[in-house]
């Protein structure tokens, strides 16, 4: 019998990065299925809506690459929540957010014609900025839910974190609601394992760094999130935030010591999965 799929539910890849060792390294220890997110590409500076065009071109590609070393792949599009502050010191801010909503609908269209799965990475600036700039990303944030919403299908977000904003789960709640998106399709990524517990998370989904302190929470609670490691294929920094083949090791470390089983594996990795992202992991 095949074995039980290996998702890594956020990673990035880049023309210029490793990513060939990288996706045979992760499948020959077991991966079978990447997420691949939308990052903002060196060669390709971010000014206007045509570069969204051409940058979000250059994820599919690269997602097509990923399938062509024998993976199965997903990609999500979308403007990334830092971009909106370099964009507001060229254009403005209204501008700036302008060319992030159409940046938005352009990633829905890519959704609709099939290139992608969903919308990713959208969501709020990680540092200290003014309310306007976080207000403005609250409403590009906003039209990925209404977008998602009527197409069924899922949104990863990078925000700042639990710490320095204690409200921010309840706030994006909230802004889920108010667009009728299911809390549950709205996936907070690079989440810590305090994610796991329903008065953290009020309904969101998660996405949890594979690191070990994280996954022995999440394990021995047999808790139900997504795995990352956020791999970007930096050529100047392989192996960052984590190696790709982190989360098979990680995996067969769960079974040697106890805390992974069969069927804890198939929920983790094909029930949520199905549920959260929308996609069947048994097809391969
Ligand atoms: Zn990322």
């Amino acid at each position: 019998m095949e074995s039980p799929p290996i998702l890594d539910g956020h990673m990035h890849l880049d023309p210029h990065g490793p990513s060939r060792e990288s996706i045979v390294a992760f499948k020959k220890r077991g991966g079978t299925h990447l997420i691949v997110v939308h990052k903002p590409y060196s060669d390709i500076p971010i000014s206007s809506l045509d570069d969204y065009r051409r940058s979000y071109q250059q994820t599919v590609d690269l997602t097509d690459k990923a399938r062509s070393l024998g993976v199965t792949a997903w990609c999500l599009l979308g403007p990334y929540p830092v971009e909106l502050v370099r964009m507001a010191k060229e254009h403005g801010l209204e501008m700036a957010m302008e060319i992030q909503l159409g940046a938005v609908e352009l990633a829905l269209e890519l959704v609709d014609d099939g290139s992608a799965l969903g919308v990713g990475e959208v969501g709020r600036v990680h540092f200290p900025v003014d309310d306007e700039v976080q207000n403005a990303c609250d409403e590009v944030m906003l039209s990925a839910f209404r977008g998602c919403r009527t197409r069924s299908c899922p949104v990863q977000l990078h925000t700042e974190s639990l710490r320095d904003n204690p409200d921010l789960m309840a706030h994006i709640a909230g802004l889920a609601d108010e667009a009728g998106m299911p809390r549950q399709r709205v996936i907070k990524h690079y989440s810590g394992h305090s994610m796991i517990h329903p008065g953290v998370n009020h309904g969101l989904s998660a996405s949890v760094q594979a690191n070990r302190k994280n996954l022995k929470e999440v394990f021995t609670n047999r808790a139900l999130v997504l795995l990352e490691t956020d791999y970007i294929d930096d050529p100047l920094r392989p192996g960052f935030v984590m190696p790709l083949d982190t989360i098979p090791k990680k995996m067969e470390w769960g079974y040697r010591t106890g805390l992974m089983d069969d069927e804890y594996h198939r929920r983790l990795m094909v029930d949520l999965p199905d549920r959260v992202l929308g996609i069947d992991t048994q097809c391969r």
